[in-house]
């Protein structure tokens, strides 16, 4: 399931590819409003009842739940909740645990359509090259001739020999149909000769300006190199309609609610079309109310555009802080400040390991105050990508520079990623109210190349330090940037407790090893205040009736089982929202 090897897929081609069909989405943002439309009684509309796990320390268990208007208005014993119930009070008795719903703070619905219906050849599905040939040949004989078919994450650095698919190779795979595979990292594709053709590049194309066409002898290898050649192909690619993104985004929201998720938050909204994307959510939302609430973070840059004409097209379409609805709602403001660790793109007080790099920061230190008080200026909690501890340096600067012109505002900002860190950083964090939200699976997927390859065991050790956060005093949350990780909160929280790599099962720096109880809440109440959504993350008194029913119950089991725990069912507002 993993996906790519760099933080947030490249924008600027899923922008290429996409925002010609978004341009002919709605363009006005009109909340549903299915959010807050019941109001709560005296007595409870639905009675819960099983083993409810609350992530409420004062009482951690109960036997039922009264609901009333989609809020929790008793819990505890079924004696605790009887004078809530009327002879009109449904009872639910789902069976297995009833756990809080989880919260995804940091996901991306918009930059994972580009591969998102995609055939996925990656390691885990192909662990043989046999079985990527397999895959592409089965993909292909399904689809008609001439019909192009695409696949993602074949990632050659984990075969013998680090093997391309040539164009050679893929004309003998697939003899009928322009054929794309995108390399895991996004860097590359490689692709055959109907590709080609459908995407008018001959022999004679010349290689455009940072992107690269690999040929041998004058003739096209089909190993195509960097996001502006990759986009000359994606041109030779139908547009999806707009039902299959409409198609794509429910599918995507089930995924989540598929893993015990009932919130999460879409953090580069407008990144592809600008409040377009947020118009067509909406849209979607009326239509047919989405299987998990989603809270927005309106994207800060759009090319040609300064972060204050962004903020400006922002609020022309309605679009201010906190406005939509509890199932869809506008919280935040995202910059971008480097790139990515694995990528060699992140941005470090010292070089990456072997090399005179250490990467880059995406702004000058003026034009990154710029954009953050573009969104302060207006109100909105403001969320920046930081990846290396240089721009972690950078954005605490303007932070420390900004935050105190606009007083006490409880807007709760907070730094991206926050991947890696230095002391000090973590104690100004606490300072300036500022926490982090971690990629969380960086260590099990990448610690063992950041250790071994990419930046040294000591450097490798500060990745992800949420032990020390939660001592500087600090409320990190976890979040699985997807489609860079799949959207598994349980997973991410074990990875938090065991610091296990993937590849060799070696623990990455033990101190940083959070509890169970640190980890259960940084995917439950503290993604919920991140979010700013403080009625949810817990079942209690007051809070939203959003819980997930699992054959499991993480606050009580082993941890390093929590990835096998299978949801039944979800339920936003006491409302069904998902089914196995
Ligand atoms: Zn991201």
């Amino acid at each position: 399931m993993l996906s790519g090897t760099s933080t947030c897929n490249p924008k600027e081609l899923a922008q290429a590819a996409l925002a010609p069909a978004l341009a002919d989405g709605p363009d006005q943002v009109e909340p549903a409003r299915h959010g807050d439309s019941r109001p709560t009684g005296e007595t409870a509309d639905l009675l819960v009842v099983g083993d409810i796990v609350t992530n409420n320390p004062a009482a951690p268990t109960a036997e039922a739940m009264a609901i009333s208007g989609g809020r929790i208005i008793g819990i505890g014993s079924r004696a605790d909740v009887d004078g809530l119930v009327t002879a009109s009070t449904k009872t639910l008795d789902p069976g297995g645990f009833i756990l809080p719903g989880l919260i995804d703070p940091h996901m991306h619905i918009w930059t994972s359509l580009l591969t998102y219906p995609n055939v996925d050849l990656s390691h885990e599905l192909c662990p043989t090259l046999d079985d990527v040939t397999k895959t592409i040949k089965e993909a292909v004989s399904k689809a008609p001739d001439g019909q192009a078919v695409c696949f993602k994450n074949f990632d050659p650095s984990l075969y013998p020999g680090e093997p391309v698919l040539t164009r050679a190779d893929l004309d003998r795979i697939a003899p009928d149909n322009p054929v794309l595979v995108w390399n895991a990292s996004g860097h590359f594709m490689y692709v055959n000769s109907l590709m080609f053709k459908a995407a008018g590049i001959t022999d004679q194309t010349p290689d455009p300006p940072g992107g690269t066409f690999e040929r041998v002898d004058g003739k096209m290898t089909g190993v195509v190199g960097e996001p502006p050649a990759e986009q000359l192909i994606l041109k030779g690619l139908p547009q999806p309609s707009m039902d299959d993104i409409a198609k794509y985004i429910r599918e995507i929201l089930t995924a989540c609610a598929a893993q015990g998720v009932t919130s999460v938050r879409e953090a580069a909204t407008g990144a592809l079309a600008g409040p377009k994307e947020l118009a067509l959510l909406h849209q979607l939302n009326g239509a047919a109310r989405f299987p998990v609430r989603v809270s927005t973070a309106q994207f800060a840059v759009l090319p040609g555009h300064t972060p204050v004409e962004v903020a400006a097209m922002w609020k022309a379409a309605g679009v201010t802080p906190f406005s939509g609805d509890e199932m869809l709602r506008a919280d935040a403001w995202k910059v971008v400040s480097d790139g990515s660790n694995q990528g060699r793109s992140g941005y470090f007080l010292q070089p990456y390991l072997g090399e005179d790099n250490g990467g880059k920061a995406d702004y000058t230190p003026e034009s990154l105050r710029e954009a953050l008080k573009a969104g302060l200026d207006d109100g909105w909690q403001v969320m920046v990508h930081t990846n290396g501890d240089a721009a972690v340096e950078f954005a605490l600067e303007a932070y420390e520079e900004l935050l105190p012109q606009y007083g006490d505002t409880d807007l709760r900002h907070r730094l991206e990623h926050c991947s890696f860190t230095v002391d000090q950083q973590l104690t100004r964090m606490a300072a300036l109210g500022v926490s982090p939200s971690f990629l969380m699976n960086h260590v099990y997927y990448w610690g063992a190349a950041f250790r071994d390859t990419i930046l040294g065991p000591t450097r490798a050790g500060r990745l992800d330090r949420v032990a020390s956060a939660y001592g500087a005093g600090l409320r990190p949350s976890l979040h699985s940037d997807y489609n860079v990780t799949e959207v598994h909160p349980l997973l991410s929280a074990r990875t938090a407790v065991l610091r296990e790599t993937k590849a060799d099962g070696k623990v990455l720096n033990a101190a940083e090893c959070a509890t169970p109880e640190q980890a259960l809440a940084a995917i439950t109440t503290n993604a919920a205040w991140q979010i700013h959504a403080d009625d949810r993350g817990s079942l209690e008194v007051g809070k939203a009736a959003d819980f997930g029913v699992a054959d499991g119950n993480p606050w009580a089991g082993d941890h390093a089982g929590w990835a096998d725990i299978a949801f039944q069912a979800t339920y936003v507002d006491g409302e069904a929202a998902w089914q196995a």
